[in-house]
């Protein structure tokens, strides 16, 4: 089958490839002519693990190409998945959806056959019904079905979570529409990954609601680990103690510097929106939000009292930078609101991070960038363990002690704990909800 895929974002690119190591034939189309010739010569844009080389094996069999000519990509198409961005519309909070109705109406003007139109996107309830309008409007000839297929994977699984979903949600009305869904995702069927057919509506509530109920945890485990600090107590016990219970599972459930990412905060954002045109309360969500927005500003006093109370012409190392490990998106990172809180109380911040350098160099101004834990360590008075990247697992802490001038950290992933500090030479070490 013949699929077409309209953007290379995180999301667009991993299906393509995806698609095409199932044996499609997968043409992905981006506007970003920069993007398409990095592809042609084999170049992956984003840092994803693994991604490299199951697209170089279907290039190579002439399963996947790349380029910027959505008419000659559209011949002879089956299937049209649209996998652009829905970011937070500016001002309000609501999923911006420009880009999407964009490329429907594109796909439809050069479109003359029948095909599916498939968003992939993460959409609001009501969107794919609007989509198949635009599609209308544009080519009234044109014989088509619209379908709601949202996207589950994770950034620094991406592959591994197309390849083995937990589910493949499709929201589908049309017969025709659902048997090329099927052929499409046959693969995964045969292997007996669950497949959810429902409708549009409820398709495209799944994936908020997922994201809603996942930010959800997070938040509520952060307000808990407050409480532990306050109280006494161990949030990595409570995790695991609660955790365990099989209705609530373990995941999820690791207090931090909270959610970030190019989801959680968007999408949870963009729910309370819905709901509001809906006159529906989402209260839930809507204090999820605020808890997370909390967290971060929680995490910038912990830094500072660890460092005295006061920042002023201190040195603090930064260790990770991008919203999770595995991943160079610097999205809606908390590192972006935990960083600048920190030079304006006065600190000068050095940054070390894998892969979050790119991105980073122009969201964060005014840092100094190192190539390691110990170099950014170097005459620092903290630092501050903010993402958890493995190299970042496994310090040998005492080295990283020895180089600073005053050994002080926050641990703001619960890597390590007190005692590891202390015996390593730290004469001051916070950590999360202990
Ligand atoms: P992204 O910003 O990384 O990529 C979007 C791409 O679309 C860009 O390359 C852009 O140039 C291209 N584009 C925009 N308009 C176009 C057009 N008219 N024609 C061709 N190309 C066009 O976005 P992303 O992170 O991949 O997210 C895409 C969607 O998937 C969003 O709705 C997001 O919420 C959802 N999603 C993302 C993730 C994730 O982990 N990133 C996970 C699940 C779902």
């Amino acid at each position: 089958m013949k699929i077409v895929v309209i953007g290379t974002g995180y999301v667009g690119f991993v299906s393509g490839v995806c698609f095409s190591d199932f044996g499609h034939e997968v043409v992905c189309v981006d506007k970003d002519a920069d993007k398409i010739a990095r592809l042609n010569k084999g170049e992956v844009p984003i840092y994803e693990p693994g991604l490299e080389d199951v697209m170089a094996r279907n290039v190579a069999a002439g399963r996947l190409t790349f380029t910027l000519d959505l008419a000659a990509a559209l011949a002879g198409a089956e299937a049209v998945f649209l996998a652009v961005g829905t970011p937070t519309r500016r001002g309000d909070g609501h999923a911006d959806l420009a880009y999407v109705f964009q490329a429907a109406e594109e796909v439809a003007k050069n479109l003359n056959h029948y095909a599916v139109i498939v968003t992939k996107s993460t959409v609001p309830v009501g969107t794919n019904r609007k989509v198949a309008e635009v599609v209308s409007k544009a080519n009234p000839t044109l014989e088509f079905d619209v379908v709601s297929n949202p996207e589950f994977l994770r950034e620094g699984a991406a592959i591994n979570d197309f390849m083995r979903p937990d589910r493949v949600v499709v929201g589908v009305e049309a017969d025709r529409a659902k048997d090329v869904m099927a052929e499409i995702y046959r693969p995964l069927f045969l292997r007996e990954f669950p497949i959810v057919y429902t409708d549009l509506e409820s398709a495209e509530i799944i994936k908020y609601a997922a994201n809603a109920f996942l930010a959800t945890k997070i938040s509520f485990i952060n307000e808990v680990a407050a409480l532990c600090e306050a109280a006494g107590g161990d949030i990595k016990s409570v995790s695991k103690g609660i955790g365990l219970d099989g209705r609530i599972g373990g995941k999820f459930l690791h207090a931090g510097p909270g959610y970030g990412g190019s989801c959680f905060p968007k999408d949870t954002q963009a729910l309370v929106k819905t709901a509001e045109d809906y006159n529906v309360p989402m209260d839930i969500t809507k204090t999820v939000v605020a808890v997370n927005a909390a967290v971060k500003e929680r995490m910038v006093g912990k830094i500072i009292d660890l460092c005295g109370g006061d920042v002023t012409g201190q040195r603090i190392a930064i260790l990770g930078v991008t919203f999770k490990p595995e991943t160079d998106d610097m999205r809606e990172a908390p590192s972006l609101t935990i960083v600048p809180a920190l030079q304006k109380a006065g600190a000068s911040i050095r940054v070390v991070d894998p892969q979050g350098r790119h991105e980073g160099q122009t969201l964060l101004p005014d840092v100094e960038w190192f190539e390691d834990a110990y170099g950014a360590g170097e005459g620092v008075d903290a630092v501050v363990l903010l993402t958890e990247w493995n190299e970042f697992r496994a310090l040998d802490l005492k080295r990283l002690a020895e180089a600073m001038a005053q050994p002080r950290m926050a641990d703001l992933r619960n890597i390590y704990s007190a005692d590891d500090a202390a015996k390593s030479g730290f004469s001051a070490y916070v950590s999360v909800g202990r």
